[in-house]
């Protein structure tokens, strides 16, 4: 028998299938140890076949299968082989995706709860024991109540010698139980509410059908009320659901619903767990113990065996698009499996990506509508406020007029206020007013983000920390300028005004603990009147009942983003945050602060009209040739040495010129240049981006041109990427 085997060797040289002589147990899906140009190397069985195409003296035989259950499931082989050709991935990358560290590198271990028990009937037992030993007596009599007991538990009541002497008399027996770490979830009662009729006839659409469905429904429509019920069905037929969520807004609240829905039948993959917690979580799922996987992105990949639906919640969210290497787009994904399974792909959005809304145009997905919030809510109202008119009538507060307004308003009548600014840290940068000294890392090509409370200057694109200026290190000068304004200012300025209210900050940099997510929402939905100052991360998921004001303090920060997406970024931003208001009582008012107060996203916004927008951002994306009626593509180039990298950049870019001379009109730009960011952690950064008309064959010809080795130089090819830096 031959093995066909993946070698765990992340090399392009290498990134083929190789044969190799299986052992009598080999099977498909294991984990072996082969040898591999005079080392051993670890390696993965994606096959096994009576027959090989090379010279049989050549082959030489795995020394060692790593396991005796394979890890690999076929249908998880199979969409190896599909990430690897259709991203154009290494296949040991892709065995990455699919197989956490902490399972591939057995860097972790079930652990065990170990429990005692009485071997002989208690009076027995004290026959045996004699009366002298009066702790191991007592320890008899609590296991003759108990039953059973915990050893450490044991050991603490009555001391480590005596427990273990009792076991080496034989009279108390130990046995080990798996021990699960799992990720801890408040327990609360969910009502199962009684379905609305276009929640009804949103879930009879899309059960057990084998296609692709957009379930658009405005925030609060009731959409995970419908997954839900889907996923209870699936569950009746014995199958299995995956639930994804951005990993922000895979909130306490998210898991606390679907934990009640499904008691002890949901497994949690995201970023945040411990690598204990992740191994656990994960083998619950291979071993078939749950039926519902909620997780961020990569859950994708779960080994989670006969689908009932997979469901993609913010579908437009750019968390789906992994932006490092390897890189995949979980839509595609997640499409693969479905198909698989034969069963349903439900992507879910109040503001569907533009390009899932123009698939739902042209049929290739099925649109299904939620119009309406659920007992008739309405959508908060949005007012504008031009910043601008602020500014002349001498307000430079970060806070317009109307929204103290507004912010007293709420917090008078004893409510609760969220305030979104997508900038962390206190001020954006630290310049000198005399001679224009601008604070930058020394490894990055950026400006360093001043933070307040530990009184640096941090790198947001490295981490490097450096100390804060109290005077230009160019001319002395004491003339400091702070930019924009970001979260922890906001709470300073909201501080003086409102010095009696809670104020929570919620964003990388209060977050980083374990669970402080967690404990910061917990704090603030105890907390009436307060205030929640944040950054994206507030946007999404939350359902807080008496939220009633939302601030969106400077909006134009993601509309002046410059690229193809940011207008459809933003818009889906305004709605996102909006939507936190008036989840309950209709209450709910929102202000939009903005330079820009007549630019249509904030117009189609302010009405909630997604349509409208769509209609108007289509039209815009086809006269001017970006996706979805183009393809960009971007080789990015990186290197320590300035020179290397322009040099590859140089040589990569001559190639891509023969494709546009082969493609002609098909390809629309092509240029090379240095990157908007052009240097990130000491590494220079040149780019060669081109845009064309989709075709899967020029993509191929690009990918091929740029799968080269050059020493010292990274080269990365990215498609449609989110961030171009
Ligand atoms: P979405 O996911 O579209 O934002 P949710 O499913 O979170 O909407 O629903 C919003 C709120 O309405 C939640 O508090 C939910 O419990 C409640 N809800 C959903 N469906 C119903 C229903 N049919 N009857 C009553 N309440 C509902
Ligand atoms: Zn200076
Ligand atoms: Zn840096």
């Amino acid at each position: 028998m031959y093995a066909r085997v993946i070698v765990d060797i992340s090399n392009d040289a290498v990134d083929r299938i190789f044969d190799y002589k299986a052992l009598e147990d080999t099977q498909v899906g294991m984990r072996v140890k082969v040898p591999f140009a005079n080392r051993t190397v670890m390696g993965y069985v994606i096959g096994l076949s009576d027959t090989t195409d090379v010279d049989i003296k050549k082959i030489k035989p795995i020394i060692k299968n790593l396991e005796s259950v394979p890890k690999l499931k076929p249908e998880i082989i199979d969409l190896c082989l599909f990430l690897a050709k259709h991203f154009f991935l290494r296949l040991s990358d892709c065995i990455k995706l699919v197989l956490p560290s902490c399972v591939r590198l057995d860097s972790q271990r079930e652990q065990n709860l170990y429990m005692l028990y009485l071997i002989y009937d208690i009076d027995n037992a004290i026959n045996i024991l004699g009366k002298r030993v009066k702790n191991q007596l007592s320890a008899v009599a609590f296991l003759s109540e108990q039953g059973e007991c915990e050893f450490s538990k044991m050991v603490e009541l009555f001391g480590r010698s005596s427990i273990n002497a009792l076991i080496q008399k034989g009279i108390v027996g130990k046995r080990a139980i798996r021990r699960f770490r799992t990720p801890s979830v408040q327990q609360v009662s969910c009502v199962k509410n009684l379905l609305t009729p276009s929640q009804q006839n949103a879930v009879d659409i899309m059960s057990n059908q084998d296609k692709t469905f957009l379930l658009k429904g405005v925030t609060g429509s009731g959409k995970t009320e419908v997954y839900m019920t889907i996923i209870e069905k699936a569950i009746k037929d014995n199958k299995t659901a995956i639930m994804l969520v951005p990993e922000i807004s895979l909130t306490p609240q998210m898991m606390q619903r679907f934990n009640s829905r499904f008691p002890n039948d949901v497994a949690v993959l995201h970023s945040g767990l411990t690598e204990g917690e992740r191994f656990d979580e994960w083998n619950r799922i291979f071993n078939g113990e749950v039926h519902v996987v909620l997780g961020a992105r990569s859950a994708i990949f779960a080994p989670i065996e006969n689908l009932g639906v997979i469901v993609i919640d913010e579908e437009h969210d750019s968390s789906y698009i992994s932006e490092t290497n390897p890189r995949f787009i979980t839509h595609d994904v997640a499409e693969y499996r479905a198909r698989q399974n034969a069963c349903p792909l439900i992507l879910g959005s109040a503001t569907p990506s533009i390009d899932s809304f123009k698939k739902a145009k042209d049929d290739v997905y099925t649109l299904v509508e939620l119009p309406e919030r659920i007992n008739g809510l309405s959508m908060p109202e949005i007012e504008i406020v031009d910043m601008l008119n602020e500014v002349l009538d001498g307000n430079t507060s970060p806070f317009s007029r109307r929204l103290l307004n507004k912010l007293s308003e709420c917090i008078n009548n004893k409510k609760q206020a969220i305030l979104f600014i997508n900038r962390r840290g206190f001020a954006s940068f630290m310049m000198c007013r005399e001679c224009g000294y601008r604070a930058k890392c020394d490894d990055c090509e950026v400006s360093l983000v001043y933070h307040k409370e530990d009184n640096e200057l941090k790198c947001h694109f490295c981490g490097k920390r450096y100390r804060a200026l109290t005077n230009c290190p160019n001319c002395n000068s004491t003339n400091i300028k702070y930019g924009a304004l970001g979260t922890e200012r906001v709470c300073d300025e909201l501080h003086k005004i409102f010095p009696d209210i809670p104020i929570f900050r919620m964003d990388n940099d209060t977050t980083r603990g374990k669970d402080a997510h967690k404990k910061i929402l917990e704090k603030f939905s105890n907390t009436t009147p307060s205030i929640l100052v944040g950054t994206q991360m507030i946007a999404k998921g939350h359902d807080y009942p008496n939220v009633s004001f939302v601030g969106i303090l400077d909006a134009d920060v993601s509309l002046y983003n410059s690229d193809y997406k940011s207008n459809e970024r933003t818009f889906q931003l305004v709605t996102q945050v909006a939507g936190r208001a008036g989840r309950k009582n209709n209450d709910g008012y929102v202000i939009l602060q903005t330079y820009a107060p007549k630019h249509y996203v904030y117009r189609f916004a302010q009405h909630y009209d997604y349509v409208g927008f769509y209609e108007k951002e289509i039209n815009l994306r086809q006269t001017t040739g970006f996706p979805p009626f183009s393809t960009i593509l971007r080789i990015l180039v990186s290197s320590v040495s300035d020179n290397k990298a322009k040099e590859v950049t140089k040589k990569l870019y001559d190639k891509a010129m023969l494709l546009k001379e082969k493609f002609g009109k098909k390809i629309i730009f092509l240029q090379a240049m240095p990157s908007p960011v052009k240097r990130i952690q000491t590494k220079y950064r040149y780019q060669i981006l081109t845009r064309y008309v989709p075709d899967d064959k020029i993509t191929t010809e690009f990918f091929n041109i740029s799968d080269i080795i050059e020493k010292d130089v990274s080269i990365f090819v990215e498609i449609n990427p989110n961030n171009l830096r």
